[in-house]
This record gives C-alpha cells, structure tokens and sequence, in this order.
C-alpha cells in the first residue's frame, strides 16, 4: 500500500498495530549518493533492514554488491535481482553448508576469515575459486558500537593469513570495521593506516581494500559530520597510503537505512506522564534501549485534528509485559496526548524491522511506502517532534 503521507495512512487503516512507513525516495536518494562520492563499490549490509521495499530502493539508487552473513540473505539478493548483483559473505564465521550452497547455486566467491581455520574450511569446501580477505581488529575508536570485540585478526596474525592465502594461491584483500555509529573519520584513517602496515609486513599484493560499515546517522544529539567527510577522509589515507591500486569498497548499513523509514505506534494508555505504546524493545524499537538512541517524534489525533497542547516530557513504554521494554530517558510529546493518538517515530530505518519479535504477541507486521519527506530531515525544527535525553 501506498500513501501521499502519514494523515491519508492513519485515515485509512486506523490501525491499532505498528506500522512500518518506509519511504523508498529517501532510501534511493542516499544510495545515489554515496555510489556517486564514494570511489569504489558500495556494499550494502543486508542485516541493516531487509526489507524487500528497502533493498529494491537501494537498487533502484544503484547499489549492485550486498554484504550478505547469512545463505537466507544470500538468496533473498540472487532471489529479487539474479544474476546483476554481486553478494559477499563477509561475516568471519560460516557454516560449511552455507559456503558450499552460496558457491554452487549462487556463483558466490567473495569470503571474509579472521583464522586460518575459517581459510582451510573455505579450501575445503570450494577448493581456490574465491577472493579472501582478511578481517583486522581495529582500535576502539568514536563508534557507539565497538565491532572488533568480536570479530577481526591482530596485526602480525593478520598479515600472516595475507600470506598464508596468498601462497595457497587466492587473490586476498583487507577489511575492517571500525564500529557502528563511529562519529570520528580519522577512525577511518587510522584503520587504513593499520591496514597498510599489515600489507606491508605480508608484502603481498592487497586486490581489495574494504573499508566497513559504520558511516554515521544525524539522531538528536549525535553532532556528526556528513558523510562527505568520511569518504574524503578514506580517499586521503588511501593516497598517503599508497592503496591506490587495491579495489576500494565501503559495507554501509545504517547511513543507507536510517531514513528509510519511520514507525507509527499508537498509544494505548496513559497513565499520568507515562504512555504506554504498542511497540517497543522486543518490536522495532531495539536500538532506542541498547544504544539508548535519541529520535525525533510526532503526533497525530484521529481525524486530522493535532495533538494539542505544549510540549511536556513522557516517559514512553513498550507492550509487553517486560519491565525492560522501556525507551530510556524522557521524550517531549504534546501535554494534550491521549489513548489512542499516534505517535510517528522517525530515523527508524536501521536495525529495527530486521531484529523485530512477536514476544507476547505483539508484533509489527503492516509495512506500507509513503511518499512524503522524512519529517525529521526537515530543515526548520517542526514543531512537537522534539526529543529530549
Ligand atoms: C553490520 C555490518 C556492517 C554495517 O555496519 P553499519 O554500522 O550499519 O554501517 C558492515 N559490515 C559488516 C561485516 C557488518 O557486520
């Protein structure tokens, strides 16, 4: 379903159930634009939001590579646009079922390792027809999430696995990711930097540099560069060092995704300052509590009429019977908000769909496209949309 906005949406469904309101312009607008600043491949992270209205969006944009974990997202890639697009496994750790399956029925030859035995299982199961790169761990920089607890190669052990591939005969590159949300380009900098030093104790030829996810999203009170920043930053360091012959290529999920949507929830409750609302953490909600992430909010009242009165705080909770399913900090709504308004939450396009559960039943299932801009890009601060910590 499609709607001029969010009023003509509310109009129609009345809905008593969250609901996902993509806006496919926003997504194709910020694919066209990375693809036509940054100088390399852009992969898109499919885990992001996989939504079939996201990825066809981000398509339309022009992004041809996926970052794909998984053989589901694999498929789900091969399945909406065959054989035109290029899907990675860049996720360090895969099941040999899934490596065999992504190679034979889906031509896949791009895999990500941080051991030897992620290399010697990839061997095995699909012999030399693959490119391999390397995960490093990079410093915990200024993202909000830090990736390399997890996941990446120290130095010396990253540059012996560039050998060890190399000489076993593969075309091999370097990854990293310096974190989600990272707030910092020189963290970027710094990580080609590091790579450089492990391509040069492995003195072996590096066909790919990939240099992550992680470029940043404007919520409140996040004062992050733009996006040209990062992409001037990485040219910089790929000149002073000297990987202008590798093949560049960035993994972005939340900068492609963000605006890509809002979440309309309604309020079925309230209880004094307290609202109780029908999405939450266990919904598309997560990030709000894990990373305690500010958005933009506004409110609607059936039949068009505004939410009135000033703006006061609320403290805003989830529908499930969990005393954890609760949005941290205070949030700014009209004084006048009442059972049954509807309040739209913005920024929403990253890491809330994609992680979404029906625990207690509550789920989030009608996803609809609107054409409207996203009100939180809004230059003028709109009126009743403000967030507060
Ligand atoms: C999650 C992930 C990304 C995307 O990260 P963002 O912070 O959303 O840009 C990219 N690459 C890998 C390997 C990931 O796991």
């Amino acid at each position: 379903m499609r709607y001029k906005n969010i009023t003509a949406m509310v109009a129609d469904l009345n809905p008593d159930r969250p609901v996902v309101c993509l806006r496919p312009a926003e997504l194709e607008a910020a694919a066209q634009k990375l693809v036509s600043l940054f100088p390399g491949d852009v992969l898109y992270a499919v885990k992001c939001n996989p939504l079939p209205g996201v990825l066809r969006a981000l398509h339309r944009g022009g992004v041809r590579h996926f970052d794909t974990a998984s053989l589901n997202e694999v498929e789900l890639i091969r399945g909406m646009f065959g054989r035109g697009v290029t899907p990675y496994f860049n996720h360090p750790v895969k099941s040999r079922q899934a490596i065999k399956a992504a190679q034979e029925e889906h031509g896949l030859r791009h895999y990500v390792i941080d051991t030897e035995d992620e290399l010697d299982k990839i061997e095995q199961v699909v012999g030399k027809d693959a490119i391999i790169t390397v995960r490093l761990a990079t410093a915990a920089g200024l993202a909000l999430q830090h990736m390399s607890s997890k996941f990446g190669a120290p130095p010396a052990e990253g540059a012996r696995l560039l050998r060890m591939a190399s000489q076993r005969g593969y075309p091999v590159g370097i990854a990293f990711h310096v974190g989600s949300q990272c707030k910092d380009p020189e963290d970027y900098y710094r990580a080609i930097k590091l790579a450089a030093q492990v391509r040069d104790a492995a003195g072996v030829d590096i066909d790919i540099l990939n240099v992550g996810g992680g470029f940043p999203a404007p919520y409140l009170g996040d004062d992050v560069p733009p996006i040209e920043e990062y992409v001037s930053t990485v040219i910089r360091a790929v000149e002073d060092f000297g990987f202008q012959g590798s093949r560049l290529q960035c993994e972005p999920g939340r900068a492609l995704a963000v605006d890509g949507c809002s979440i309309l929830t309604q309020v079925h409750l309230r209880k004094d300052r307290t609202l109780y609302i029908n999405d939450g953490i266990f919904g598309t909600l997560p990030e709000l509590v894990y990373l305690k992430l500010r958005v933009k909010l506004r409110s609607f009242r059936k039949g068009g009429a505004p939410v009135p009165g000033p703006l006061g705080d609320f403290t805003l909770y989830g529908p499930t019977c969990d005393p954890v399913d609760v949005m941290p900090g205070v949030w700014q709504l009209p004084e006048g908000i009442q059972e049954g308004d509807w309040v739209e939450i913005g920024q929403i396009g990253a890491y809330s769909t994609a992680i979404t559960t029906s625990f207690n039943g509550f789920t989030t299932e009608t996803i609809v496209d609107i054409d409207e801009p996203a009100f939180w890009n809004e230059s003028e601060e709109p009126v009743r949309i403000l967030a507060t910590a």
